[in-house]
């Protein structure tokens, strides 16, 4: 008896709590449909779980494996946004509501910021993949990319922009232990290296890169440091030692000094400027989707970047924004938001650039609504 009382007070309450959630759904929806301009509908744009094109909608952004499980958190709506009015209304609406809004673009954020929350809020998308126009003016000398547009995945280890003979007789003068002769090199246009490194068979028409869909989707994780201090041949071999003992270990060096040293770290919220003389960005990538691999090949990575402390920036250990790093920080923008994004904040921007974008947030959204794990607080907040 006491147990189908139990059972039924759960189903009430259960009830109770999607008919509510149900309710601001339906407020929400005829909050967009209200304030949409009525010459751009927005009803076709409104994708709800019980839409069957909803998974699609969802996934088709979604570039990290990690975060396409049943298990992720899913949005109450997503809106496919074909007019910028679309974009208005689902703020307007969203903040009216208290809706926490996920703007996705390409969708390439590392974490999956863009499309997923691990705040246990309900949450919204505006999709923003319709919104894609690049409008290039010669005469003026500008660009305008809207936010949709995306690149093909190019990522060039060993590019050399320049003939074979003159490859081999460069390398060879600095580096004869490598013994790289032509036959060891491929030529071919900048624009074929592009299919190439993005894994296209040999003989692809460039037309390829126009397609939207990946070649290959995996879980991967990412994180980054930076070097300001010329690491040995020791101390290398250390780290391929390492590397070789956790798997799938890929360490990417990115070169830094030149016009970015002569920038101010304070002219603009990036802050590795001067003394910077390398980014380098971790990549583990694996295949099973299982939670056992996925918890070894985070604990892999994680046991690299300590392996790698001594090397790398300290005080802050400064970090990559674009390579987005849950690891370093979460913010969970309660009354401890400060000091919380203080922990990221240091690392992306350094101490000066997190104070003056605090300030620069609290001016224009003090009610802090657009936020994420990893988002700029406000001083209130
Ligand atoms: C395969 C791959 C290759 C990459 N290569 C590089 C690289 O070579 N160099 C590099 O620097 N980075 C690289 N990145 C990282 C990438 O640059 C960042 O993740 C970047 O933020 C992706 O932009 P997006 O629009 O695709 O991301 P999204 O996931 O759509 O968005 C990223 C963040 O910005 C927010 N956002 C998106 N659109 C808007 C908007 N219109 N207004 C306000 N906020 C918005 C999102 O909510 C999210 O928090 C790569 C990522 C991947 C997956």
């Amino acid at each position: 008896m006491q147990t189908s009382i139990l059972t039924l007070l759960l189903l009430l309450l259960s009830t109770q709590s999607s008919a509510t959630s149900g309710s601001i759904t339906d407020r929400f929806i005829q909050c967009l449909q209200d304030r949409a301009d009525p010459s751009f509908p927005i009803t076709g744009e409104l994708y709800t779980p019980g839409n069957s094109s909803f998974p699609t909608v969802l996934q088709n952004y979604i570039r990290n494996l990690r975060f396409n499980e049943t298990t992720t958190p899913k949005p109450f709506l997503i809106i496919t946004a074909e007019h910028v009015s679309h974009i208005q209304a689902a703020v307007v609406c969203g903040k009216q509501n208290r809706l926490l809004l996920k703007t996705r673009s390409g969708g390439h954020d590392y974490e999956g910021l863009s499309y997923l929350t691990n705040t246990n809020q309900p949450f919204f998308i505006v999709d923003m993949f319709n919104l894609r126009s690049v409008n290039v003016d010669i005469e003026q000398e500008t660009a305008w990319v809207q936010a949709g547009a995306t690149l093909v995945r190019a990522i060039f280890p060993t590019l050399y922009l320049g003939n074979s003979r003159n490859l081999v007789t460069l390398l060879n003068k600095d580096f004869p232990e490598l013994g790289l002769q032509e036959s060891d090199c491929t030529e071919m246009s900048w624009v074929e290296s592009v299919l190439y490194y993005t894994g296209f068979p040999s003989g692809t028409p460039t037309t390829a890169l126009l397609s939207r869909t990946p070649q290959r989707l995996n879980p991967f994780k990412i994180k980054s440091d930076y070097v300001q201090n010329p690491i040995s041949k020791r101390q290398f071999e250390f780290i391929f030692e390492r590397m070789k003992e956790l798997e799938n270990q890929m360490l990417a060096f990115n070169p830094y000094g030149g016009r970015m040293s002569e920038i101010s770290e304070f002219a603009k919220p990036f802050p590795h400027r001067s003394g910077n003389i390398a980014k380098i960005q971790y990549e583990v990538n694996w295949e099973d989707l299982s939670d056992e691999a996925e918890n070894r090949y985070l604990n892999f990575t994680r046991l690299m970047y300590d392996y790698m402390t001594p090397f790398v920036s300290k005080n802050p250990r400064e970090a990559f924004l674009n390579y987005r790093d849950l690891d370093i920080g979460i913010n969970s923008h309660g009354r401890n938001a400060y000091t919380e994004g203080m922990v990221y904040g240091h690392k992306y921007f350094k101490e000066t650039n997190y104070k003056r974008l605090v300030s620069v947030k609290t001016k224009v959204d003090p009610d802090n609504f657009f936020r994420n794990e990893q988002s700029i607080p406000t001083l209130s907040s």
